[in-house]
């Protein structure tokens, strides 16, 4: 089984290549940003309790996530592995990830690390904001999103750094570029 954490800031291209690594490896993807979205538009009480940090760019309170994550991973019936993508994104989720893998008699196999700098983060997002019009992703919201990254998130390269599982990606460049370099970088594992 290869059970990879694809990590990255908000416009580092994670959904796209997360689903293209999905594919290539037959592998399960899980976005617990696309899984919000969808509970949202269906209206469920998790997606009315959601709603309001999506939409400011802050993140969704820690204990909502990991019972999210292990139904979304129970539903598959021997998988091959797993796809995560936008999930840990907090060092409380990152320990309740390996308890969970633990329990579940599972390894986190990899971590890959998209780099993207952040004046090409941010022309990104405002680009998909005109093609998608995802609610968040306005300006302001763009810049807390980040922000949020920055605080919460990225102290997470380290945490996995020392578990030797992180390996950086040049993350600008063409689409099938990174996937390219991705794919590299899977490969030896
Ligand atoms: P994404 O599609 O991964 O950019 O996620 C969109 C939004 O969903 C984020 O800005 C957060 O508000 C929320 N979200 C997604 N995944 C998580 C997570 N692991 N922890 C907290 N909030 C999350």
């Amino acid at each position: 089984m290869i059970n990879i954490i694809l990590f990255g800031p908000p416009g580092s291209g994670k959904g796209t290549q997360s689903i293209k690594i999905a594919e290539k490896y037959g592998l399960v993807h899980i976005s617990t940003g696309d899984i919000f979205r969808r509970e949202i538009r269906e209206k469920s009480d998790l997606g009315i309790k959601v709603r309001s940090f999506i939409e400011k760019g802050e993140l969704v309170p820690d204990e909502l996530l990991i019972d999210i994550l292990k139904a979304a991973m129970v539903k598959h019936h021997d998988p091959k592995g797993f796809v995560f993508d936008g999930f840990p994104r907090t060092i409380t989720q990152a320990s309740d990830l390996d308890k969970l893998m633990e329990e579940m008699g599972l390894k986190i196999t990899l971590v890959l690390v998209l780099d993207v700098n952040e004046d090409e983060i941010i022309g990104r997002l405002l680009k998909r904001a005109e093609l998608e019009g995802r609610s968040d992703d306005n300006e302001d919201v763009i810049k807390n999103r980040l922000k949020v990254y920055r605080d919460e998130t990225e102290p997470l390269i380290r945490f996995y750094e020392e578990k030797k599982l992180s390996e950086i990606v040049d993350g600008i460049g063409g689409i099938d570029n990174i996937f390219n370099n991705l794919c590299e970088v899977i490969d030896r594992y």
